[in-house]
């Protein structure tokens, strides 16, 4: 099992790294945000441990940009604070659990564990909802046994639908998820691609899968359009 540490307090990190590796896991350290998206797009970890207070891009923001690379290892976060704001925004930035400092390392390993023993069951890459399915392999889609043909945006934007189905997604939540960073905060490219997208994946079935929720964003039903 291989874990990224990202925490920038030195003693921390070291305490993480030996207490992980005394368990037999193969720990890497990242003392920043973006040391760590780069080492995660690069590597192929089996979760994440993101301490939220780093220098230069905190770690809702870390999250973010490893959530947009592709990448879906199970993230841990760490907060000294452990506000309900905080897990909120954790969680809505693609965490998986939270843990509030100071906690007892037998409790961060028991919870990584689960996170990663859940993960390995769902590991199967395909990801399904309702008749739509979706490989991030092979960038492949179907619905039912019909093979449909996505560009690379419209891909990352259903993909980011499969990956939360049933969940109202604002715009902002979806540039974020499915997006360059520099688009971010303006134009109406979300409303655009969802055009495209349930023109394919809709209108030739005559179903709806994508919802819009009015003043909110937009929805995948969770039957994937039935
Ligand atoms: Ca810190």
């Amino acid at each position: 099992m291989r874990v990224l540490v990202v925490e920038d307090e030195v003693k921390m990190a070291a305490l993480l790294r030996r207490g992980l590796t005394e368990e037999g896991l193969t720990v890497d350290v990242a003392g920043d945000g973006e040391r760590a998206v780069t080492l995660a797009d690069d590597s192929d970890y089996d979760a994440v441990v993101l301490d939220v207070g780093l220098p230069g891009i905190d770690g809702f923001e870390t999250c973010r940009r490893i959530r947009r690379s592709g990448v879906w290892a199970p993230v841990l976060m760490l907060s000294a604070r452990g506000s309900l704001q905080d897990r909120v925004v954790g969680l809505a930035g693609g965490a998986d659990d939270y843990l509030v400092k100071p906690f007892a390392f037998a409790e961060l390993l028991a919870r990584l564990r689960a996170l990663v023993s859940r993960a390995d069951t769902d590991r199967s890459s395909i990801v399904e909802v309702g008749e739509l399915r979706l490989d991030p392999d092979t960038h492949q889609v179907w619905r039912g046994d019909a093979e449909i043909e996505l560009s690379a945006k419209e891909f990352r934007l259903l993909e980011t639908f499969m990956r939360h189905p049933g969940y109202v997604l604002s715009r902002t939540q979806l540039l974020e998820q499915a997006w360059e960073y520099d688009f971010a905060g303006h134009s109406n490219v979300i409303e655009v691609y969802i055009r495209y997208l349930r023109r394919k994946i809709d209108v030739p079935f005559d179903l709806v899968s994508i919802e819009t929720v009015r003043g909110a964003g937009y929805r995948l039903r969770k039957d994937g359009g039935g």
